[in-house]
């Protein structure tokens, strides 16, 4: 690992006024000389590996604002302050009575410890585990832009099959994103020019020609909370999520799912897909597909090859399309038939 300054802001205006040097108006957050660290369970993993290389940390742990650390649920909203940190969300009965998507998505994510390390905000912003973004030597156009991407012909059976592009094929691999995507969460940040609210749909970027530029952030940006309105649909919510063992792995595939109900009929779905897509992904035309309709087994099989019909599949990766669609599936049966 390479030497780099440790600092401890003591409140979010002084973590922007320190972060906010030349380098934040023009270089994407991960690539800054200065960057926010909260749990490091992402960061320091990827600064040990080299492919992050800060001179500069701005440990945000020592933040006085008592909101960055609180859960609040109101009748209308479930608040999260940036630092709360997973278990404490998934542990939390107000946000599992409220709202089981939330808190399954995080029950199931990592192992205890990470869990009880690692922030709700460095949760969102984790980087791909893609093999090759790890690995420095191989070409990679996420870490070392224009050098190439090794796992369009390599070994890219965790890659993603949905919003590839011809530079990358990255899998997005967190959960807690994909229920706050399917929720309509929006993102609270505050930065050199004041504070604003990105919808979570927006805070991701395809990769596209530029992989390398993650999210909609500036280097000089703190997410300060994440707000998720609390609606008809949901109570009646779940995460799915499948993987190669049963605890501490990340998703192959799955479905965080929310509906309301009119008895067997489909008010309105809200659905995300994880393990599968280059970002947090909502599936709208799935959504789409089960609007009005009675919910039954080859309803929900339209709405999954709805969701999967623009898939771009590679030689190791084509089985999660027949995955995600049974992993869909079997979500929204199994909320469908949830006591709320
Ligand atoms: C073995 C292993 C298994 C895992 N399994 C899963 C899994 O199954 N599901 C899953 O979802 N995750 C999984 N993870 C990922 C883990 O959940 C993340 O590493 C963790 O949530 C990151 O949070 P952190 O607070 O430690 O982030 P950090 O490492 O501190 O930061 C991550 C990024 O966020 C930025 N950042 C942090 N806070 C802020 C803020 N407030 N404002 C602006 N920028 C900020 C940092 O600059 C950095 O770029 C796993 C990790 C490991 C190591
Ligand atoms: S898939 Fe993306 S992250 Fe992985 S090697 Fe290719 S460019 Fe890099």
């Amino acid at each position: 690992m390479r030497p780099f300054v440790y600092e401890r802001p003591t409140s979010v205006s002084v973590a922007i006024a320190m972060a906010s040097h030349v380098d934040a108006r023009h270089v994407a957050p991960t690539q800054a000389n200065t960057q926010f660290i909260a749990g490091g369970t992402n960061l320091a993993d990827y600064m040990k590996l080299g492919v992050a290389q800060p001179e500069r940390l701005l440990d945000l742990n020592n933040l006085a604002e008592p909101a960055l650390r609180q859960i609040r649920v109101t009748d209308d909203t479930i608040r999260f302050g940036a630092l709360v940190r997973m278990g404490e969300a998934a542990d939390n009965n107000d946000v599992r009575h409220r709202c089981p998507l939330l808190a399954d998505s995080l029950k199931f994510a990592a192992s205890g410890q990470l869990r009880n390390m690692a922030s709700l905000a460095g949760n969102v912003l984790q980087r791909t585990r893609c093999e090759y973004f790890r690995e420095t030597s191989w070409p990679c156009n996420k870490r070392d832009p224009g050098s190439g991407c090794a796992a369009m012909e390599g070994v890219n059976r965790q890659h993603a099959v949905l919003g590839t592009s011809d530079a990358c094929i990255a899998t997005y691999h967190g959960d807690f994103a994909q229920a706050l995507i399917a929720l309509d969460a929006v993102v609270e940040v505050e930065g050199r020019h004041g504070p604003r609210k990105i919808p979570f749909a927006r805070l991701h970027r395809l990769p596209g020609d530029t992989p390398d530029i993650e999210t909609d952030l500036a280097a000089d940006e703190v997410i300060v909370a994440i707000d998720v309105p609390l609606e008809a649909w949901s109570r009646r919510s779940r995460y799915l999520k499948i993987r190669d063992r049963e605890s501490y792995a990340f998703a192959l595939a799955s479905a965080a799912v929310a509906l309301d109900m009119d008895g067997d009929t489909v008010r309105q779905a809200r659905i995300a897909l994880g393990g599968v897509a280059t970002v947090p992904w909502r599936a709208r035309a799935a959504e789409a597909a089960l609007q009005g309709k009675v919910m039954e087994e080859d309803v929900a099989e339209k709405a999954a090859d709805a969701a999967f019909a623009d898939a771009k599949p590679r030689e190791h990766n084509a089985f999660k399309v027949p995955l995600g669609k049974r992993t869909l599936v079997r979500a929204l049966i199994e909320t469908r038939d949830m006591k709320v």
